[in-house]
């Protein structure tokens, strides 16, 4: 796979670093006092090596989905991959399914949630900055190109869900207990709501909401804690630091009552 103009991606030092570009014919990418014009890079395979200006030697790939997430430009504060990962399939996300989601934020779910729909299904993404989804809508294009099954809806989901039928509901935003009494609506017997929260008040909240309306069974609440590990040959054990919080994720399903 040949690298194109418009393309995000990742110059790594020997190090591991990753230094994040947006290809951009006849632009020339600076780095501590090096350079080395984007030409150079489009047309060149996923995995090339490069060699700046002064010598200094990089490997340039398309960033994994979890990479590109981590280095991407930022509105809101993003979901973490090791999160993602598990709201897709704790939210059981497939192909060809509807999923209503808010907010877009910096749109790093959302790519995940298009990946997992795939091109027959649709994600339909509630947010109400429009600055925020400027940004989102730039990461998703740079990584993404064109995509078809993405839907912006400039509206306050508090307000409600236009859309019925659906079959995922997947919700980061601070006050989600405000959207079940929507979502038991749009989503179809046998949907799945779900919803990433930072604090167990909130998640409390929610929680009695989602039992309040009466439709939704089977709720659950999970985090995950995720524990790197240094691997050298004399010296094999868990890094020294993790990030020891970042959300409860929880889920639920809409059956007939
Ligand atoms: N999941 C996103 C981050 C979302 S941050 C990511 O991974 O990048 C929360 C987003 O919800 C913000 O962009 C905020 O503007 C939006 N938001 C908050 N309340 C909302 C509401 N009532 N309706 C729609 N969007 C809302």
């Amino acid at each position: 796979m040949k690298f194109a103009d418009g393309e995000r991606v990742h110059f790594i030092d020997k190090k591991g670093r990753h230094y994040p570009l947006t290809l951009c014919k006849r632009k020339v990418f600076q780095f501590s006092g090096e350079t080395i014009p984007h030409d150079d890079i489009i047309g060149r395979e996923d995995g090339a090596a490069v060699t700046f200006s002064r010598g200094s030697r990089f490997v340039v790939v398309r960033p994994t989905l979890a990479e590109h997430i981590l280095k991407m430009p930022r509105g809101a504060q993003v979901i973490y991959p090791k999160d993602v990962g598990m709201i897709l399939i704790w939210g059981d996300i497939y192909p060809g399914a509807k999923v209503v989601e808010a907010g877009i934020g910096s749109g790093a779910l959302t790519m995940a949630l298009l990946r997992g729909v795939g091109e027959r299904g649709i994600v339909i993404s509630y947010e109400i900055r429009e600055d925020f989804s400027k940004v989102a809508l730039n990461n998703i294009r740079s990584y993404m190109g064109k995509t078809d099954n993405l839907i912006l809806r400039h509206s306050d989901v508090y307000d409600g869900i236009g859309e019925e039928d659906i079959d995922r509901v997947i919700l980061d935003l601070p006050e989600p207990w405000r959207v079940a009494g929507h979502a038991a609506k749009a989503l179809r017997e046998g949907g799945i709501f779900l919803c990433y929260l930072p604090t167990t008040l909130q998640v409390a909240s929610v929680v009695e909401s989602l039992k309040e309306s009466g439709v939704f069974t089977h709720i659950e609440t999970i985090e995950t804690l995720l524990r790197t590990w240094h691997v050298e040959e004399s010296s094999v054990r868990p890094d020294h630091r993790m990030v020891a919080h970042t959300g409860f994720i929880t889920v639920a399903r809409k059956v007939r009552r």
